[in-house]
């Protein structure tokens, strides 16, 4: 059923009408994130400028028995962001304010829709240092990263946004508005709240400040290269690594079909004709920078890499991490639809994989290419292919089925980053087992018993 006029009339009298969208012609872009193939119109889009506005939003949405999706750039790769039939989608990229930076402490305040990218620049203006990359940094919200615990090239090293999180302030599907963790760097108060709305997807609340941890920035980074002819190779070579101790910050994977692709697009001059991509960067103190770098080349080498490229200043690494950013886009050129899987093995099973996923797409004769953040055991096979070719897809699905099973075979996850959203349901009580996955409905029901809160998303 269509939303009625009169919740209408209660948002605009709360936000100003230009603040509320009801048109289809202007909802229609907040229909989809960067999910290919999965939409749904919603009944309006809202966009709230404070804390008091969403809860005010929330509360009208509860009373009328609307759902309410949280959203920020809509970057999300699993549908998290995607409405829910005649919901209301709560836009946060008006609560784009940084509150405070106190370099004392080291932490930094900011309201959701504040970018990824914004949260570093603004913490290297202290000589301060958010490590949190997602490849979509520049347009992805702070919030969108909470919220789906998102990861990025600097996470082998640093981890994910979760390290990062101290404190946040929620909007519970009631309109109440809680407080959860502080800015002291020990806190063992009783359960650790924050932790269940990091990575729940908006199914439990609005997340609407975030107070986050930062560290001094390092003094040195450098930025390799390593070129392979054989892609098992460079996987040997992340599992070499690891295994020998070393910890750099970034360890990124790009098959044969993925170089070409960024090549087309980007013109960096990198190898097409080799057979898989290594990018490889240590920071830290220099003398350790150093050491690592030569270690990481005498690996790759006897490995068989066949080139080991040195960045010779912070713009040629700047422009190598651009092409590994843009790897997605690259790719999503290619054909009409780009489905993006997300798996992460144990980091001694990459070879393994990765010559598995080749095998996967030659079965099933589909164009499948393959980047991640291999470093931390986290692969993007992304299919390139055509969601009006009926049986493409059915082949499509198939080999992700496959993919799945092998990464749970494995011990692995079925994301890595991206989230479950709706894009990895069908698998999640396969990976949890029963007891866990109910235990997480539990909390659901709990914190949300009417449902309100971006229903259909993670679970049914
Ligand atoms: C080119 C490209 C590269 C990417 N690279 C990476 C990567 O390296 N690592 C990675 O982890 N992800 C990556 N992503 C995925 C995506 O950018 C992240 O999931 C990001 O965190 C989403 O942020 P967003 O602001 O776009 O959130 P949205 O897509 O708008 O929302 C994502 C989820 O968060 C919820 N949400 C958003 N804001 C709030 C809030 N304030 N309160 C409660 N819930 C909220 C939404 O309901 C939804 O479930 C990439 C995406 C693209 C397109």
């Amino acid at each position: 059923m269509p939303l009625k006029e009169s919740i209408f009339s209660e948002l605009r009298a709360c936000l100003g009408g230009e603040h509320v969208l009801t048109k289809p012609e202007d909802t229609l872009p907040y229909g989809f994130d960067g999910t290919a193939a999965l939409k749904q119109s919603p009944g309006a889009v809202v966009f709230p400028a404070d804390t008091l506005q969403v809860a005010e939003c929330v509360r009208i949405a509860t009373r009328h028995g609307v759902p309410v999706v949280s959203r920020g750039s809509g970057t999300g790769l699993s549908g998290g962001s995607v409405p829910v039939t005649e919901c209301l989608v709560l836009c946060l990229i008006r609560m784009d304010q940084v509150l405070q930076v106190d370099p004392a402490n080291l932490t930094l305040r900011v309201q959701p829709g504040v970018t990824t990218l914004k949260v570093d620049e603004t913490a290297a203006l202290h000589g301060l240092f958010y490590p949190p990359d997602p490849g979509s940094m520049k347009i992805s919200t702070i919030g969108g990263n909470v919220a789906e615990n998102s990861g990025g090239l600097r996470g082998l090293k640093y981890g994910v946004t979760r390290d990062y999180v101290m404190g946040l302030e929620v909007v519970l599907p009631d309109g109440s508005i809680a407080r959860l963790g502080n800015a002291c760097v020990k806190d063992v108060a009783g359960y650790s709240l924050k932790d269940v709305f990091i990575g729940s997807e908006g199914t439990l609340g609005v997340i609407t400040e975030i107070l986050l941890k930062l560290l001094p920035r390092p003094r040195a980074r450098k930025t390799m290269l390593a070129v392979f002819d054989r892609m098992e190779d460079a996987a040997e070579t992340v599992s070499a690594i690891i295994a020998e101790k070393i910890i750099p910050c970034t360890l990124e994977f790009l098959d044969q079909m993925t170089v070409r692709c960024v090549e087309d697009f980007a013109r960096i001059g990198l190898p097409v004709d080799c057979g898989a991509l290594l990018l490889m960067e240590t920071d830290g103190h220099p003398v350790v920078v150093e050491e690592e770098a030569v270690r990481m080349g005498d690996i790759a080498s006897r490995h068989g890499a066949r080139e080991i490229r040195t960045a010779a200043d912070a713009a040629e690494a700047q422009q190598l991490a651009t092409a590994r950013r843009s790897a997605f886009s690259a790719l999503a050129r290619m054909r009409p639809t780009t489905i993006l899987e997300d798996v992460t093995v144990p980091r001694s099973s990459l070879a393994e994989m990765v010559g598995y996923i080749a095998g996967i797409a030659a079965k099933h004769r589909l164009m499948v290419g393959t980047f991640g953040h291999m470093g931390d055991g986290n692969l993007h096979p992304t299919f390139l292919t055509d969601e009006r070719d009926a049986e493409e897809m059915e082949r499509v699905h198939q080999a992700l089925d496959e993919i799945v099973e092998k990464t749970l075979a494995l011990g692995g996850t079925i994301t890595g980053e991206h989230g479950v959203g709706l894009a990895k349901k069908p698998w999640l009580r396969r990976q949890m087992g029963d007891a866990s996955y109910e235990l997480m409905k539990t909390f659901k029901r709990a914190l949300d018993p009417a449902g309100i809160m971006n229903p259909g998303k993670i679970f049914d």
